[in-house]
């Protein structure tokens, strides 16, 4: 059965929830609004060589993904345009240790920098200088792709940390989920839509299951809500709309859906099951 939009509205006031007011500070780092030019740079990781041909079909799934965002922006009149440019695809950038992704919340938050001395940056610093200075890009961000199973996760910012350290935001994606299936395009979107601010709408560790009921029957086909292998199934919501900066037009009940402790959630960084994947 289907709610119309008001019985929903009357249930979340019911509900008793209190509507914080929205504010700026989860907005902050380099993936800052979800318009214009982006730039995306992307690292190959592995404790060992990695086989070309394999790295290649992730860097298509990044542009598979990239283009279906752009798409959605165009629903909302944004244009997107993404540049970029990698390490690693020639020649694997070797690391002595990959952390697995496993949803805890305990992931490493600060791969961005680890990844990115190994490429020869001094700091994050530099790199937000290099991509200032030579691309005129607006918003930008570090997507690792790691020969490994695990569950991927973004390292987003907010205005409440250590800035020097986490302004450069970014997220790191698995060549296999954990159950060994290949990554999903739907999946890299879904990360790639974390750093600039959207939300978890399935169960997590930060957010509860009534928050995923609701969202099903309001959002059924939300990349935050589920992936799948067909992207071509999946959109960007109104909710997720407003939280990227596709979109102005907020409602009241979005406040509803925010996760339970959402700086504990920046710190720790977004951890994502590819719900749709592991049925
Ligand atoms: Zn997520």
């Amino acid at each position: 059965m289907k709610y119309c939009l008001s019985v929903i509205l009357m249930f979340l006031l019911l509900t008793g929830v209190s509507y914080c007011q929205y504010s700026d500070k989860w907005r902050a780092g380099s993936a800052l609004t979800l318009n214009g030019r982006i730039y995306v740079l992307t690292v190959f990781i592995s404790e060992s060589e990695w086989d070309y041909n394999e790295k290649k079909a992730l860097y298509d799934r990044l542009y598979e993904a990239e283009g279906w965002l752009a798409e959605q922006a165009g629903h909302y009149g944004k244009t997107l345009v993404f540049e970029g440019g990698e390490y690693g695809l020639n020649s694997t950038v070797i690391m002595d240790h990959i952390a697995e992704g496993r949803a805890s919340g305990n992931e490493p938050v600060d791969l961005v920098s680890i990844v990115l001395r190994r490429v020869g940056y001094s700091s994050n610093a530099r790199f937000v200088e290099w991509v200032r200075g030579n691309t005129g890009c607006d918003n930008f961000l570090v997507l690792i792709f790691a020969d490994k199973a695990g569950t991927g996760y973004s390292m987003a910012c907010s205005s409440e940390m250590d800035m020097e350290k986490y302004f450069l935001e970014g997220c790191i994606l698995y060549k296999n989920y954990s159950n060994n299936r290949p990554l999903a395009a739907a999946s890299i979107a879904h990360e790639i839509l974390h750093l600039f601010g959207a939300w978890d709408l399935y169960a997590t560790f930060s957010q509860t299951k009534d928050r995923e009921e609701k969202a099903r029957q309001l959002f059924p086909n939300d990349v935050m809500l589920r992936v799948s292998y067909n992207i071509r199934e999946l959109n960007i919501g109104p909710l997720t709309a407003w939280l990227t900066g596709l979109s102005d037009r907020k409602e009241d009940w979005f406040e509803w859906f925010r996760p339970r402790s959402r700086d504990e959630q920046a710190v720790r960084g977004s951890l994502c099951l590819p719900c749709a994947l592991k049925k």
